[in-house]
């Protein structure tokens, strides 16, 4: 294809989708392990892996043949019925994540609305209040339906969009005094990412997680941890709490859980799933059916084949120690964040041009906020790739001093 129709056919699309995003002006094709190619087989290192959903790489042969198997024995049945990947999915969603109680959801904000309405029933069922409040953190990101939107720490994001449906405190991550200075009786919970994606790569400390986790238990609030992002195996264990031994009452998961297929998933403890939602108070149509449950099956098999979380931990520092001599090596870069394949690099100027810059060499990036650049790879990512993508992006940083 030629760049006159690739041209042709962002303008076809801008003119029929409805503009909420500002897309980079490339038409993607196809995928093959690390690499993405356009309509006009331009090749791309890929280090955002579709927004840290695509853990196993594109093109994962035993992945991609058991959608295909499970496409032709059953899709959808509704949640009327049970079916067998929905119930492999529950179980081995158990084991991994040492929670008791799941729900399959179609995405992450709606894996927000399930853990938020599971908090609100909770402290219902206790003190029968109609009202209660959630404390969530500044800069925190949690998804756009109104529920999510309610807890996530961007004002702009809620600005035009009217009174939000929960009554929430923002206090400061890693800062445990701003969290107790809200809690009052009608708190029911506190929202935390264990990275912040969206916010920046910034990780809370142990301490803080550590410092919540009491006071929630004090003071009979639940604690729930947003592992959407960080959580499947990105930060070197298969959330991000296990390497804290900090466990919540309610986690979220969505992202590389299903590695492309729409799905997500809260999870509780058992005891929070014994006094929260019952029959008649939560449901979806498509959430955890056949197809999305096979392919969460599938991602669990591959992360056993490939034991993709030890590999993170093992690779991680790679990453870590690469990105922390290319900030050495620049002065607009401030400091470098995060934890195994979750990272950003901080600048001191808007980074657009850089991943723009980057981006035309074949190497993909994307921002968090408009001054850092963040690095999800897929975890399959070997020490050649993260060679590769240093190279490209040194040249970059030199391009747009
Ligand atoms: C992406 C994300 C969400 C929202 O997930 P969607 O699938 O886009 O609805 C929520 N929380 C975190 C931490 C995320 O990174």
């Amino acid at each position: 294809m030629s760049d006159n129709k690739m041209q042709a056919l962002i303008e076809q699309a801008e003119q029929d989708l409805l503009h909420t995003y500002n897309r980079f002006q490339i038409v993607l094709d196809k995928g093959e392990g690390m690499y993405l190619y356009d309509v006009n087989g331009k090749k791309y290192l890929d280090f955002m892996a579709g927004i840290a959903v695509f853990a196993l790489g594109y093109g994962n042969k035993a992945y991609n043949d058991a959608l295909k198997a499970q496409i032709d024995k059953i899709l959808h049945t509704s949640n009327y019925f049970y079916n067998v990947p929905a119930i492999d999915a529950a179980a081995r969603m158990k084991k991994v994540s040492g929670m008791d109680r799941i729900f399959f959801t179609n995405s992450g904000a709606e894996a927000i609305e399930g853990a938020l309405k599971s908090a609100m029933k909770h402290a219902f069922l206790k003190d029968g209040r109609r009202s209660h409040q959630i404390i969530a953190m500044e800069n925190s990101f949690h998804g756009r339906t109104y529920g999510a939107l309610s807890v996530t720490g961007n004002p702009h994001y809620r600005e035009a969009f009217g009174q939000m449906p929960c009554d929430v405190q923002f206090a400061r991550l890693n800062d445990l005094e701003s969290v107790r200075a809200l809690v009052n009786d009608e708190t029911c919970a506190v929202i935390v990412e264990p990275v912040q994606g969206e916010g920046g790569l910034k990780p809370a400390t142990e301490e803080f997680l550590r410092g919540l986790r009491e006071l929630c238990t004090e003071k009979g609030i639940l604690l729930i941890f947003d592992e959407i992002q960080c959580g499947m195996g990105r930060t070197g264990t298969m959330f991000t709490w296990q390497r804290y031994g900090i466990r919540p009452d309610i986690m979220t998961c969505a992202k590389a859980l299903g590695c492309g297929v729409p799905v997500g998933a809260f999870l509780m403890t058992e005891e929070i799933g014994q006094s929260s939602l019952v029959a008649g108070d939560h449901g979806t149509t498509y959430g955890g059916n056949p197809f999305a449950c096979a392919a969460i099956n599938a991602v669990l098999d591959q992360y056993e084949a490939l034991d993709l979380v030890k590999h993170v931990s093992e690779t991680g520092p790679y990453l870590t120690q690469t990105l922390d001599s290319i900030r050495e090596d620049f002065d607009c870069i401030t400091e470098r964040r995060g934890i195994g394949f979750m990272q950003g690099l901080v600048f001191d100027r808007p980074v657009g041009p850089i991943i723009a810059d980057a981006m035309d060499h074949g190497l993909i990036l994307i921002n968090a906020g408009s001054n850092i650049i963040r690095f999800v790879p897929a975890l399959i990512t070997e020490k050649q790739h993260i060679d590769e993508m240093a190279q490209i992006l040194r040249g970059a940083i030199e391009r747009n001093l």
